[in-house]
Order: structure tokens, then sequence, then C-alpha cells
């Protein structure tokens, strides 16, 4: 155990609270024996210690010791959500590891594993609070669910606000504001999303009085004014019924006094209606006591119906019919004889604690969305079994191992400015970068997630802030094909690879042009797409890709073209290449080949041992990389990277020319490799590069080539490289260069 958790220990043992401490303490203690099944009073004790150990000396803005606010968040828990005592314990410490001296460690080693796992939840998701942009309250809300995992953390939090708003008016007036209106656009929907009305009721008036104090001084002032007549109504509209139920030996609550006077404010505001004509909408709710069962609902309605009359439209039964989140009651309005309509909800103790502040919260489910994940329909599951068989201890069970990972299979990102983007789950920077803007993604060179370079095709996860630092040009990569899942990204690469394709298929026509008007010949297209069939290929577009890529010999074509032209038809011996089988090919190479073969870089695997090879282009192999050989079609193997787009285009196409190739133990050769260098421009970073590149990696250049626009710096360096390892120090030293962002290997 670290040191400082013994001192710690020992300061706990010898602490002794004081009268007034004690007090406080057990006040805390009497709540958890009211609410909680089980309450471990020594554990609770420590981390009451512990608490006012840590805040000692720390007073918050009304002046009173701080340690009495986590005090009271944890006597919110253990009242308003009434789980179990580690939530208390938590509560008591939620705000120590972010300002006090007490770690993570000490809580673990104290208090255990549950205990140190929600503080540390609280105090991440606090973070999250933080300077977010409150509109996307949806989204917020799904990104704090992916990350607490532990609905209690969520819990903590919201208690944590609670407390904070009830004690707001000891702060300055621009931060009471500041922290009304978060309350409002987020705590507020998130308390609601979860079920937990009473608590978003709170919410709401409390920062209602902080942002529009007259308004609620008003309202406030009617609802007194009028608390008499309404209370006179209720008793006198209740009083048949009342008596009857009696008769009944009914056991039950009634509730009639609207308390929430942000929900009458917004009334009148959408409805552009005086106070009293919202308020003299009567709702009047009738709680039956356990062990009142469904049954008894409807019986109630009966005697209801009995003395006022219904408006069949206004009638709905969601205890056969559930809301999506679990929500039971019978709702109906009757007329009185005066004309007063009335709604009357009835329900079961069991309902309204659910659907008041139990956790009735759906988290996902709501109507119209697509289908619910395995953990909601247990959750919903749930919810009903609670409803139809009362069990104390059932609450308590389920929170505990319910987790909360209803969204992964999306994931929740920010862009620097802190907005909040929504990706598929395995999305990486790339898409991201697609997601802000499809110039960003392509044009993307690096990328910085929580501050740190990293490379584009990282994946992300919730939570993280991604920075995208774009290049002056188009900077796609064929290969990002596999690190891609969104649908935007995927779109654009393909047409990239099209286009490229195009180019390469271009640059095979121009190369075909220009041999044609050597040899003075001219031929049409149409000519051209026959003598294209007749090599297998399905288009002359295709036949050019190959000319372009180097896998087809120019040549080849235009002594075809000059037979067809002298003789008015092909010879089919000479054009009925790809139906020669691969042995007839592979001779006939190695019969040319034996004659060149030097080079002893390569092996070439099978029979093929010996023949003549070169480097393709498109990706310049060096030793180290995994290649492939590629019979071509005058004989030699052409020896691509197995990653490289024009390999894959060939082995798709031609499988059967494809050979196995492998790289010689000892390679004396050097080869040609470009690394891409992209960072801030600053003087002297050509300087450094080329001095680090000759000096301390005795590399010799071939070219470099700069540009720089708009404070980024990109240079492209043609190295004399001898492999891969050599080839990856280069790029792990240039990466330590200053104002460095990236390097990778260029092709
Ligand atoms: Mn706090």
């Amino acid at each position: 155990m670290a040191k400082v958790d013994t001192d710690i220990k020992t300061d706990l043992e010898k602490l002794e609270l004081d009268k007034l401490q004690e007090s406080i303490l057990s006040e805390l203690l009497d709540i958890c024996h009211e609410n909680l099944d089980e309450t471990d009073d020594e554990f609770v004790r420590k981390a009451f210690k512990l608490c006012y150990l840590s805040h000692q000396g720390v007073k918050r803005a009304s002046g009173e010791a701080y340690f009495l606010h986590p005090v009271e968040v944890a006597k919110i828990m253990a009242e308003d959500f009434n789980i179990d005592d580690e939530s208390v314990v938590a509560a008591l410490l939620h705000d120590t590891v972010e300002d006090t001296n007490v770690t993570l460690n000490d809580i673990r080693n104290l208090f255990g594993d549950t205990v140190a796992h929600l503080i540390d939840g609280v105090t991440k998701i606090t973070g999250f609070f933080d300077n977010r942009d409150s509109k996307q309250a949806e989204t917020f809300m799904k990104l704090l669910l992916s990350m607490a995992e532990d609905i209690r953390v969520v819990l903590i939090k919201f208690a944590d606000r609670l407390h904070n708003m009830r004690t707001i008016n000891h702060l300055p007036r621009q931060k009471q504001l500041k922290k009304a209106t978060e309350t409002l656009e987020l705590y507020a929907p998130l308390a609601h999303r979860f079920g937990l009305f009473n608590i978003k009721n709170e919410f709401e008036d409390l920062c209602f009085k902080v942002i529009d104090p007259n308004s609620f001084k008003f309202i406030a002032r009617k609802l007194r004014e009028k608390k008499e007549s309404r209370e006179e109504f209720i008793d006198k509209f209740m009083e048949p019924v009342e008596k009857q139920l009696e008769e009944y030996n009914f056991n039950f609550e009634i509730k009639g006094r609207p308390k929430h006077i942000y929900s009458i404010y917004r009334k009148m505001q959408s409805q552009q209606k005086p106070f009293e004509e919202i308020y003299d909408l009567f709702a009047i709710r009738i709680i039956l006591e356990n062990p009142h069962t469904k049954e008894d609902c409807w019986r109630v309605y009966s005697i209801i119906t009995d003395w006022y009359t219904p408006i069949p439209k206004r009638f709905r039964d969601f205890i056969s019919v559930p809301k999506a989140n679990g929500y039971q009651s019978l709702h109906t309005t009757v007329i009185t004889k005066t004309g007063r309509k009335v709604e009357v909800q009835i329900r079961t103790r069991k309902m309204d604690n659910i659907a008041e502040q139990g956790l009735a919260a759906h988290w996902k489910y709501k109507e119209g969305e697509s289908g619910g994940s395995s953990e909601l329909d247990k959750f919903v599951h749930w919810v009903r079994d609670v409803l139809d068989n009362p069990r104390p201890d059932a609450a308590t069970e389920f929170v505990k191992d319910f987790q909360l990972n209803l969204y992964q299979d999306e994931i929740y990102v920010f862009t620097p400015d802190g907005e909040l983007k929504t990706l598929p789950n395995g999305a990486s920077c790339i898409d991201f970068a697609f997601e802000i803007h499809s110039e960003i993604g392509e044009r993307a060179v690096a990328s910085k997630v929580n501050g740190k370079m990293v490379p584009l095709r990282t994946k992300l996860k919730s939570g993280d802030q991604v920075e995208i630092i774009t290049g002056n040009k188009i900077n796609l990569n064929p290969d990002w094909m596999e690190d891609v899942v969104t649908h935007k990204a995927k779109a654009r690469l393909r047409q990239f690879i099209k286009q490229k394709e195009r180019k390469v298929a271009d640059e095979g026509r121009e190369i075909w042009e220009k041999r044609a008007k050597k040899g003075k010949i001219a031929i049409s297209d149409q000519e051209l797409t026959r003598i294209a069939q007749k090599f297998q290929f399905d288009a002359a577009q295709d036949m050019f890709f190959e000319i372009g890529s180097g896998a087809f010999e120019v040549d080849k074509l235009f002594e075809v073209v000059k037979q067809f032209k002298s003789k008015g038809r092909i010879d089919d011996k000479q054009d009925d290449y790809k139906s020669r089988t691969e042995e007839e090919i592979q001779k006939e190479y190695i019969t040319t080949a034996r004659s060149v073969g030097d080079d002893k870089a390569l092996v070439v695997e099978g029979e093929l041992s010996n023949v003549k090879y070169s480097y393709a282009n498109c990706c310049n192999p060096i030793p180290g990389d995994n290649v492939i050989g590629f019979i071509s079609r005058n004989g030699d193997v052409k020896i691509h990277r197995s990653n490289c787009k024009n390999a894959h285009h060939l082995i798709k196409t031609d499988s059967e020319r494809i050979v196995d190739v492998s790289w010689a133990k000892n390679i004396d050769t050097q080869f040609l490799g470009a690394v891409r260098v992209i960072g801030e421009d600053r003087v002297g970073l050509v300087n450094d590069l080329t001095e680090i590149l000759s000096k301390s990696m005795q590399t010799n250049m071939k070219s470099i080539n700069v540009t720089s626009e708009g404070g980024m710096f990109e240079g492209i360096l043609t190295l004399y490289i001898n492999d891969l390892a050599h080839l990856e120090k280069i790029i792990n030293r240039l990466e330590r260069v200053e104002g460095i962002k990236n390097v990778t290997r260029y092709e």
C-alpha cells in the first residue's frame, strides 16, 4: 500500500468527530436507515470522516464549510434515489478526487472498487458537462450513458447539481445565469428521459426562478392566493367519491395541487392563455396504496364515473397497454355538474413511484425509434415485473446489475469547438473528417485526438476530441477503404479509386497514342475495342489500364495492330494470349528470363528461379515489404507490394499470372523510397531534415519536393533505402523533429 494511503488511514483513525459533526452524520444515517435496504454504518462513517478531512478549511460561496455540500448530496442519494450505501459513500466523496489531494487509489484502498469506479465516473462526466454545447442535449445524453456505464454515476451527478441549484443564490448573478441555463437545457431534459420527473420539475423551477424571477414570483403568488379555493373545489369534487371508496375499504391518497411553476408558465406561453385558464384545468390523481392491484384501479374508475360524466374521447388505458417506458395509469376526463372539466388519473402506489421518481426512465426506448437493444428489453421487462410483483429489493438488484451499454453501436465525439458528432462504432478519424465536411475528408493529412497526433486511421471512442489537419490538395488514400465505416467516406473513396484507375488508363492510352504515332499507324476506337477483346479484355479501357500500370507492353499491342492493319485480321496464334495455360506461359518466361537474371535481391518461388524482374513504380517495394510477382506479357516479373491497389486489380483480373516472391537474405542494393513529412512550416526546417538524414541517419537523399501553404509544410523526400526497417527508423526519427506532425511512407 502506498505511503499516502497509510497516512490517510491513520488520519481517519485519529479523527474524532465533534458534537455538531456527529449530529450531521447521524442525520444522514437516519435517512439511510429509512430509505435503504441495508446500511453499513461504519462504511458511511468512514466516508463521512474522509469527506470532512479532505475538504477541511475549504468554504463554499455561502461561507459554510465545504464538506456540508457532499453530505447534502449524499442525503439526496439516499432519500430520492434510495439505491444503496455504496452510492451514498460515493456521493460523500464525489468531489475528493477532483478537488483535494485524495487519489482514486486511496479511495479504492479504503472503500473498494465499486466506490472508486463510481467516483471515477462522476469525475469523468463532470469534465464533459463543462463548456459543452447544451443545444445537443439528446446526443449529449447518449454520450453520457455510453460513458457512465453505471446508472449510479449519473444519479450522483444529478444529486450534485440539485444541491448546487438549491444553494445557487450565493453565487454572483452571472454565474447563476450560466448554471441555470445549463441545468435547464441539459440536466432537466436528462432527468426527464430518466423518468425522474420530480427531480426534473425541481430543476426547472429552480432554474426558472433564476432566469425569470418576476414571472416565477407572479405564478408562485397566484398559486398561494388560489390555493384555498382550489383545495375547496377538489374537496367538494372528491367528497362523494372518497366516501364511497372508504366504504369499499380502499386505502388511497389524493393529489391535486400543481406544484410545478415552470410547467404552468410554459403552458401560459405556448397556449397564449392567462394564468387562470391554465390553472383551472384541474387534474386529480388517486393513488391506491399497497397491496391494491390494477383491478382495483378499474373499480375506482367505475366509482368516479358513477358520479361524473366521462368524456369518452379523453379516456386512456395505460394499464393494459403501458407506455414504452413502463408508465402505467388510467386517465379519464369527467365533467362536473357546473360544467368544469377535471382530469382524473388512477394508479397504484407502485405505478406512481415508477412514474414520478422511480427509474421508470426509459433510456433509449422512445416511440418511433427503431428497435430496442436486448439490455433495454430487459429493462422494460423489469419495470413490468416490478409493477406486477412488488418486491422491495428488486430495484436495488436491478440497478446493480444493469450496465448502461445501450449505445454501444454509436460513439459520440467532439470537434475542437466542442460540437458533438455521432458516428457508428468503429469509426476512424477519416470517418470523422468526412462527417465534418467532404472537403475536410479529402484533404486530411493528419489528425489529433485529445491533443495528441495520431494516424488518420485511428479508431475513435466516445468522448474523444478530434482535430483534423488538412493539406492544400486532395490527399485520399485507397488503403483507407479498410479504415472507414461511414457511407460518406466509403462512397468518396470508391469514387476516388475509380478516378485513379481512369487516370492510369488515360496514361496508358497516351502511351499507346505516342507509340502509334511513332509507328505511323492510325486505328479507330472501334477497332481497338475489337483488338482489346481479342486479348480477353472487356473493354479498351481495361487494356489501357494495364498499359498504364506497366502490366501490358505497348509494343505487344503495336505488333498486333500492325498485323491487323496489313492483313485486315488478327492472327489467332498471336492474340490468344490469355488462353494459354500457366505452364506454357511459365515455360516461355523461364527461357527468356534465364539469360538475364542478375540481381539477387529477390527469390521468385517455384520453377521460376532466376527470372528477369523489375519493380513496379506504382508502389516502389523495398526489402521487408510483403511482395508478389506478376508475370507480365513480355516475359518478366513485375514486383508489387502486396497491398498495392494495382496489384489487387491484377489479382482480381489475372490471378493465374501471380507468382510468389520473397526477398533474399542478404541484399546489398539500395532502393528508392519516399517519405512524406507534414508539419508546421518554420525557418530552417528543410535544413534540419536534410542534416538529420545525412548525419544521424547516414541516408542519401535523391530529391526533395517541398510545398508550403497556410503555415503547413509538406515535403516529399526520395531516399536511398536499404530495407523496410531502415525506412521505419527514418520515419521514427523524422517524427521527432520539432514542428513535424506526420511522417509517412509515400508512394
Ligand atoms: Mn459537488
